[in-house]
């Protein structure tokens, strides 16, 4: 403790509820305990007085003193004024005493608070301490949840590329067929090119072709219903005579022309 701090500490009244730093008058007794100015002119003024602190009992003339901590320079330069050496040292050491015994108090009562809050400290690290291991607990069960949401991911990737790869395969295999198709198609378009008006021709207007050509058209073929109509039109006897109409000469339709003028 150094000087100025020395010189800055007051006692503390030792009223069990108070403990509030003295200053101007305080109450001591001979029990050694000292009372601020409220809680002294309180409880002692009742009889037989009773120390607050210790519950001794107070009954001389001397055992309960109302003092001015900061007493005025008059009263310091004559209250021990004439009294023998020995005696201004013995009250002297009296007083000191006291206050040694009070300091000694207050560091043992911050002692005893000092080690119930590090009992305090204590238990509550040990709660926290529980509490982390329930939140690692936890933490550990999450972290095992998501390792296996991981697992499923992976295998739903590694599904997924399967299926991807697959779909690859087929499709290459749609595309082959879809050309070989398309070489067949054209294939049976050229041979019904070559053979198809001719055999219209022979077979017209006896109308075995219509009964001839659901066998001459492959089925993926087929137009469906509106091209069927389409192909049937042609074949009726009108249309089939426009139909060829394109492919007379246009010198004849021209010659027709002139000489209906
Ligand atoms: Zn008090
Ligand atoms: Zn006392």
């Amino acid at each position: 403790m150094s000087a100025m701090s020395m010189y800055d500490y007051s006692l503390i009244c030792n009223f069990p509820k108070c403990r509030g730093r003295l200053s101007g008058f305080a109450w001591v007794t001979a029990c050694s305990h000292i009372f601020c100015d409220r809680h002294g002119s309180g409880e002692f003024s009742r009889t037989p007085a009773i120390c607050p602190a210790c519950s001794s009992a107070l009954s001389g003339k001397l055992d309960i003193v109302r003092t001015e901590l900061a007493p005025s320079e008059q009263y310091k330069a004559m209250v021990l004024v004439g009294l023998r050496p020995e005696t201004v040292l013995d009250i002297s050491h009296r007083a000191l005493a006291f206050w040694t015994y009070q300091v000694n108090q207050e560091r043992l009562l911050m002692e005893y608070s000092l080690s119930r809050a590090e009992v305090q400290v204590g238990q509550m690290e040990k709660v926290m301490a529980q509490q982390n291991q329930s939140k690692e607990h936890e933490l550990n069960a999450m972290r095992e949840e998501i390792a296996s949401l991981n697992k499923r991911l992976e295998e739903y990737k590694r599904k997924y590329s399967e299926v991807s790869e697959l779909l690859v395969k087929r499709n290459r295999q749609y595309q082959k067929l879809q050309g070989l198709f398309e070489t067949l198609r054209l294939r049976t378009m050229e041979a019904s090119d070559k053979d198809g008006p001719n055999q219209a021709a022979h077979v017209f207007p006896s109308g075995i072709i219509r009964q001839r050509s659901p066998h001459t058209t492959p089925p993926f073929l087929a137009v469906g219903p509106e091209g069927d109509k389409l192909f049937h039109s042609v074949l009726e006897p009108e249309s089939f005579k426009s139909f060829f109409q394109f492919s007379s000469p246009p010198r004849e339709k021209g010659h027709s022309f002139i000489k209906k003028n």
